[in-house]
């Protein structure tokens, strides 16, 4: 028997991932994630990549570097790569131990290096030389699945997307914006809840507010512009919130 196939949705035609989840997306729901976001785009209205890169080549090496890596770090060690293999073509034809020593510090470096140098093959051969902009190309690279597709998709193609890194998957969880308990899927509720033209920005901002307030260590809730509004929201005995504050303006001092 043949099973037919479902029709295409218009969800599907933009690439949702398929995972379930038992989030209700309910209309409250979407007004209080979009509340949130509001409120963060207001404490971080700058919020966007911060990987350093010139061109979507340095924009893909470099997420791919990035992954179990800080960006710092990533930006420490691109410019001196880049200056030795400024395209697709001439770290195609390196070798991965020639990388190596270019990308020692950011952890993982042995498979990174095989898997720029195979990427940078790819792009050639296949794309002679350019990153694709469509999904399907780019997750058949080596080296980039779902994550860095949607990061070089939204950065460099402003194809709308929710890459979901760890941070974007803590404060999902942490605002309530998602039960689940996959990456996919946490992407997934992301994009029924935030209105479509945000997904690109909002990624970021998720980011700044993990990178900067909501640490996964340490979440710094008595300075968080959406505690009201958060179900995880945390409370500290008075000398570590006083503590806070006072690191907060020590910050903000020029
Ligand atoms: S209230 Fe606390 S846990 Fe909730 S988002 Fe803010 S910092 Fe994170």
């Amino acid at each position: 028997m043949v099973t037919p196939r479902p029709k295409k949705s218009k969800a599907q035609g933009r690439s949702r991932p398929k995972t379930t989840t038992s989030l209700r997306i309910t209309r409250s729901l979407k007004s209080r994630a979009v509340e949130v976001l509001d409120l963060l785009d207001e404490r971080y209205p700058a919020a966007e990549t911060e990987l350093d890169y010139r061109n979507h080549f340095e924009l893909i090496i470099a997420v791919i570097l990035s992954a179990q890596c800080t960006d710092v770090r990533v930006n420490l060690v691109t410019p001196a790569l880049f200056a030795a293999y400024p395209d697709a073509s001439s770290l195609a034809k390196a070798s991965a131990e020639q990388v190596e020593p270019f990308i020692k510090t950011c952890g993982l470096f042995r498979s990174k290096a095989r898997n720029i140098v195979k990427c940078a093959k790819d792009l050639c051969e296949l794309h002679d030389g350019k990153v694709p902009s469509d999904r399907r190309s780019l997750e058949a690279l080596a080296g980039v699945g779902r994550k860095t597709a949607n990061v070089v998709l939204s950065n460099a193609f402003k194809t709308d997307a929710i890459a979901v890194d760890t941070h974007v998957y803590r404060l999902a969880r942490k605002l309530g914006l998602s039960r689940a308990n996959s990456a996919t899927a946490v992407e997934r509720d992301l994009m029924a809840v935030l209105p479509q033209e945000r997904w690109n920005k909002a990624h970021h901002t998720l980011i700044w507010h993990g990178r900067r307030c909501c640490k996964a260590r340490k979440p710094e809730c008595p300075l968080c512009p959406v505690a009201e509004l958060c179900p995880s929201q945390e409370t500290y005995p008075d000398e570590i919130h006083a503590k806070m504050l006072a690191a907060a303006a020590r910050r903000e001092r020029p």
